[in-house]
């Protein structure tokens, strides 16, 4: 291929502040207002015009239960509880203050107007939105000295003691060379749409009239969806899509993939036009990005393994619970495969669902699992934390944690994290776990011991 030289570039130093973080998800802005409660500087950069990463420019409208397999004991609050209580002041939230085992549907614009609202409420949170992370500047000891960051204006540099990668791909730790683990099948990207006039005459099954329509349409997709009413809105947004083979940490695969899950979309519609040609059906909304359920991930100080979290092992840097099922998308057809969390596994596929055995003994349950710090913390980078879907956890492990209430939990702790590894002026690789847990709990964390399977 021809290369060209870039001629060396002088940059202003446009920001300094004691924490910068890549990605504004609630996983980076997360990091961000924990660090910020605790008084540290903070700077957040994110790509887009908005935050919320995939659940706002990806349409992704549901969060998991907060409470334990039981249905008993509440596990998750924080932010995100403190998110969903702002949610349903404005009826953009179904309940979440019992057990949901069906999931908390969230209107994902009033998510965007509230992110904006909570960031705006802490003064010592400087901005940059439209902004994209460019490139790290390293020092010899392999620590970063600063991040060079492009918006409209210019492109310039951001100062910081510490870093959060919370960009779910890894940017940030790519560059301040962290190694990064390509898995073999990864969960395919898929685009989310949103409909008004979604109601369906009786007895319509969209999974059979796609199968009918296929010889005709051939973009319809595999055959793989789910859907939700949103709430305090009249629209319902389809999960529907599913691009197969698509390395996302590849621009060009990735713009593939935009392309083809609207072609899905588009052939979707076609075939409700053409099923139901008197239901007022229309397409409102499409994402603003394809939903990458799986990138690259870092190596960290220590993988998270799903036969160690599955097994309630004890880890003294523990510091998210949860309940979600290992859940994982093939990348060649429509099938699911599910560990539950109450012993039972199903595969889902061809709108079948066929259960597998027990992964538990009978009559016992996993109440929740813990996640740890060190699966955040790269090997090799001393003054850089990450949170986000680009950690490093295995298979099993990534199918469960992979959702948003568990990866708001790691933010919070990431930057809870980072607060610490400023006070200490230590090495993120020496942090003291206990202190975090002790911190994330002050500030309206749920911390709890680890459980062992049992009887429910
Ligand atoms: C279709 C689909 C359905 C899903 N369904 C559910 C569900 O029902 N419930 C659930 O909880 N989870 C679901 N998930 C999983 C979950 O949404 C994601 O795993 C999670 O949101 C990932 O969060 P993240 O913070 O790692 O990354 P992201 O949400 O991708 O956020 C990363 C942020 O970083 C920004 N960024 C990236 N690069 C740069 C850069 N260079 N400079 C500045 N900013 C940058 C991005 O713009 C983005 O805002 C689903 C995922 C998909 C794709």
């Amino acid at each position: 291929m021809a290369e060209i030289l870039l001629p060396a570039e002088r940059v202003n130093v446009a920001a300094e502040a004691d924490i910068c973080v890549i990605g504004g998800s609630c996983t980076g802005v997360f990091a961000a207002v924990r660090a910020a409660r605790l008084g540290a500087k903070v700077i957040l950069l994110e790509r887009q015009n908005r935050f919320g990463g995939v659940a706002t420019l990806g349409l992704v409208g549901m969060w998991h239960t907060l409470f334990d397999i039981t249905e008993k004991k509440q596990i998750i609050a924080g932010l995100t509880f403190e998110m969903l209580e702002r949610m349903e002041k404005m009826q953009a939230a179904s309940p979440f203050r019992q057990a949901a085992p069906r999931g908390i549907r969230i209107n994902t614009e009033i998510l965007t107007l509230e992110l904006d609202r909570l960031i705006q409420e802490h003064p010592n949170i400087r901005v940059f939105l439209n902004c994209a992370f460019s490139t790290a500047i390293t020092k010899p000891d392999g620590s970063i000295e600063a991040i060079v960051a492009e918006n409209k204006s210019a492109r310039f540099a951001v100062r910081a003691k510490i870093f959060i990668d919370a960009s779910g791909d890894g940017v940030l730790c790519k560059k301040a060379g962290v190694a990064m683990r390509r898995v073999k099948s990864p969960q395919p990207p898929s685009s989310c749409a949103r409909f008004s006039g979604w109601n369906f005459p009786p007895g319509f099954d969209l999974r059979a009239c796609m199968e009918k329509y296929r010889p005709e349409l051939p973009d319809l997709p595999c055959g793989y969806y789910w859907g939700m009413n949103i709430p305090d809105s009249a629209l319902h947004m389809l999960a529907g899509t599913r691009v197969f083979n698509c390395d996302c940490d590849d621009a060009d695969q990735i713009t593939a993939a935009e392309l083809e899950a609207r072609r899905q979309i588009y052939a979707v519609l076609m075939m409700l036009k053409k099923e139901l040609p008197n239901l007022p059906i229309a397409l409102e909304t499409l994402p603003a990005a394809i939903g990458i359920r799986e990138g690259l991930h870092m190596q960290a100080l220590r993988q998270l393994k799903g036969a160690e979290m599955l097994s309630g092992k004890d880890f003294p840097d523990a510091i998210a619970n949860g309940t979600y099922p290992s859940d994982v998308h093939s990348d060649q057809d429509d099938g699911i495969s599910f560990k539950f969390m109450n012993g039972n596994q199903t595969l889902f596929k061809n709108g079948k669902s066929t259960p597998g055995e027990r992964w538990l003994p009978e009559g016992q349950v996993l109440p929740y699992y813990q996640i740890h710090l060190r699966c955040h913390i790269p090997a090799n980078v001393p003054n850089l934390l990450a949170a986000g879907r680009m950690l490093d956890a295995d298979r099993e492990a990534f199918g469960a944690v992979r959702v948003m209430v568990n990866l708001n939990q790691c933010g919070e702790a990431v930057g809870v994290a980072a607060f610490q590894a400023l006070q200490q002026n230590a090495p993120v690789q020496n942090l003291d776990y206990a202190q975090i847990r002790k911190l994330l709990a002050k500030g309206g964390s749920i911390v709890l011991p680890a459980q062992k399977p049992c009887a429910p």
